[in-house]
């Protein structure tokens, strides 16, 4: 007789998701590993269910390995793969680039031929609907499903990803930016407004020409800072931050500051010294003090993400053309109101320093102005879990409150049930946690630790038998 021991399930087959339970089935071969996705699709998520092609990854190909002891991981399997390279990639001075699409494939594959291995990948479930509740029980939890099924668990890894906006623009013209359903009837002499100049934006203007739209773009936001471009870079040393300046945003941007003089006397482009400090980024993240941290996002944010998470060459080309041309016009300006006419809506903007207001008719309204803050969210089971006191968010609001190691922690303050998180939902906490290279180490050390106390706790434990 064999003894069947509840699953662990890992609620979100996005990259976070999908990474996880491959390594948790390899690590666990005695527990099976539920990976749970309301989407259609696993092993895509928000960044890799596009189709268009021009929607390319914004980090270098050579970077984009799932994989953080194989760094030619996905550079190998682009070779290999069968797929028009031209259409899915784009070779540039700054490195490749490959299509979103493309890296969801990638992703799919590994799941796939995870499936299909013998041994202990088999027990590797997956079960595609919407994970509403998890209930404490004896020995995990008791998982419920969006269709009403329930499941019984031993621990759980939330996996779900970057949390859709909460309050996009309050019109019947309104769009998120990742359903392209809404822009099937577009007219042609009519602008379309989005709200956001960051990459979110440049995705929809890409994706809105390559659907043949010829009309005017109008894209605002509070500073109408668009995303830098790559360029080649060269290895730079990490700056060697004294332990006065940490706790202090000035000193570190001042840091930042000489750093790239520095680097510039030398022929160094910013560039490679942005891209020295991930090694550092997040110890540096976590040694502001929390006012430090709310000045970031205050003053700081907007600028830094523009350097740091910057547009492949084909993708600001792309930009670059339509600003020329007048087909894209980025203003400094905030939306103010939206009024509702048949047919189109009345928008008023501010433009930054002006006293006056400007009103445009616009056909839709993109809302690309950022993900959600979990202390915001109407996501159904985050909401239901901070309502069971099982979880809470972090000290900024952003993400959610977690261990060392990752173990959600409770509104007690306590991290004593088997319950996980990874990725995007660490942003509080961690900062650099949204991008392949911030995740893929984090996807092998949550696992290890998962398989290691859910271990101890099978110690002395029944389970079913079959
Ligand atoms: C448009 C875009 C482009 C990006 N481009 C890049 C890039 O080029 N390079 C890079 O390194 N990073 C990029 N990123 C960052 C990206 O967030 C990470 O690379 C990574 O994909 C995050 O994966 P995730 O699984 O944590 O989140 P997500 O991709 O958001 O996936 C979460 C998944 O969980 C599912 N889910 C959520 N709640 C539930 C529930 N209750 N029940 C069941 N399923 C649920 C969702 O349907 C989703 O599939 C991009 C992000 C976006 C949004």
């Amino acid at each position: 007789m064999r003894t069947i021991l509840p699953p662990i399930a890992v609620i979100g087959a996005g990259f976070s998701g999908t990474m996880a339970a491959l390594h948790l089935s390899r690590l666990m071969p005695e527990r099976p590993v539920l990976l749970c996705e309301k989407s259609g699709a696993f092993a895509r998520g928000l960044a890799y269910a596009t189709g268009c092609t021009d929607h390319l990854l914004n980090v270098r190909a050579s970077n984009m390995s799932a994989f953080p002891d194989r760094p030619d991981h996905f550079s190998r399997w682009l070779e290999e793969c069968p797929l028009d390279r031209a259409a899915w990639t784009r070779s540039t001075p700054a490195g490749l680039f490959a299509a979103r699409g493309l890296y969801g494939r990638y992703l799919t594959d590994l799941l796939l031929a995870a499936l299909s291995e013998p041994g202990p990948a088999s027990h590797l479930m997956l079960e595609n609907d919407e994970v509403v509740d998890l209930a404490p029980a004896e020995d995990g939890f008791d998982l419920t499903l969006a269709a009403g099924r329930r499941r019984r668990v031993a621990g759980a890894i939330l996996a779900c990803g970057n949390l859709r906006a909460p309050r996009g623009p309050r019109s019947r013209y309104a769009v998120d930016p990742w359903d392209d359903a809404p822009l099937d009837d577009l007219r042609p002499d009519l602008p379309l407004l989005i709200v956001g100049t960051g990459l979110t934006m440049v995705d929809a203007v890409a994706a809105l020409r390559q659907r043949r739209f010829a009309g005017p773009i109008l894209a605002v936001s509070r500073h109408g800072l668009l995303p830098h471009v790559h360029d080649a870079t060269v290895p730079w040393p990490a700056p060697a931050i004294p332990a006065a300046a940490r706790p202090s945003l000035l000193a570190l941007l001042r840091v930042l500051r000489d750093e790239t003089r520095r680097a510039a006397v030398a022929g160094v482009d910013w560039r490679s010294v942005v891209d020295s400090l991930r090694g550092d980024s997040i110890a540096l993240w976590r040694g502001l003090p929390l006012a430090e941290q709310r000045r970031f996002l205050r003053h700081v944010r907007a600028f830094w993400d523009v350097h740091r998470h910057r547009m492949a060459p084909p993708a600001a080309a792309i930009v670059e053309r339509e600003r020329a041309g007048g087909g894209l016009t980025v203003m400094r300006a905030r939306l103010i109101a939206i009024d509702d006419q048949a047919g189109y809506a009345r928008v008023t903007l501010r433009e930054r320093g002006a006293a006056a207001t400007r009103i445009v008719d616009v056909q839709r309204i993109i809302d690309a102005s950022g993900v959600g803050r979990v202390a915001e969210t109407d996501d159904l089971l985050l909401r239901r879990l901070m309502s069971r006191g099982l979880i809470r968010p972090d000290a900024l609001g952003l993400g959610l409150a977690v261990t060392d190691d990752l173990a959600l922690v409770d509104q007690r303050g306590e991290a004593n049930r088997p319950l996980w998180t990874l990725g995007p939902l660490l942003r509080g906490t961690l900062w650099e946690c949204t991008a392949v290279p911030d995740i893929r180490g984090q996807a092998v050390e949550l696992a290890r630790t998962v398989a290691d106390r859910l271990r101890d706790v099978a110690t002395g434990m029944g389970g079913e038998t079959a």
